[in-house]
């Protein structure tokens, strides 16, 4: 059976960038996802795992098929005085603030001048082409009750 849309599939993998592991579904453990969902693996990754049969798989995603490229223009520069009295502010430390929008952005300190604060909203792997491997363990059609659902029953899904 092939990787579809309303099909139940486990797989396992490692994410590179540059060579370097970022990421990886837990040693010896299966992440199990309703195809078509998009809300289980990471951006870019289940689009390309369609028409898949059971079986090892290499996929790598451009940045434009992944997170998205890199936007200067997310870096902005705050005050010391915007965060709260008791924050630690320091490089690497991330905050939420509200866009234009009021819609809470994860973003990351990336340089401490005196008094002013630069911050990073990119996603972590913006503009990094993501090289995944992997092996798709298992397909199966997804019951109407998982469809309709949007997730999978059953061991390792949804018990209800
Ligand atoms: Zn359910």
């Amino acid at each position: 059976m092939k990787v579809a849309p309303n099909t139940v599939v486990s797989i396992e993998y490692v994410l590179r960038v540059e060579g370097e592991i970022v990421d990886s579904t837990p040693e010896g453990e299966r992440i199990l996802f309703l195809h078509g969902e998009g809300h289980v693996l990471p951006p870019g990754l289940e689009d390309s795992l369609s028409g898949r049969e059971v079986g090892s798989f290499r996929v790598t995603l451009a940045p434009d098929e992944a997170v998205g490229e890199y936007d200067p223009g997310k870096v902005f520069t705050a005050k010391r005085g915007d965060f709260p009295g008791d924050a630690k502010v320091g490089v690497g430390e991330e905050f939420y603030f509200e866009d234009e929008g009021e819609t809470p952005v994860a973003a990351k300190i990336i340089s401490v001048d005196g008094d002013d604060i630069t911050l990073d909203s990119n996603p972590e792997l913006a503009g990094k082409t993501l090289e995944y491997e992997g092996i798709v363990h298992d397909v199966r059609a997804a019951t109407d009750e998982e469809v309709e659902h949007g997730h999978v029953h059953g061991e390792g899904g949804v018990e209800h």
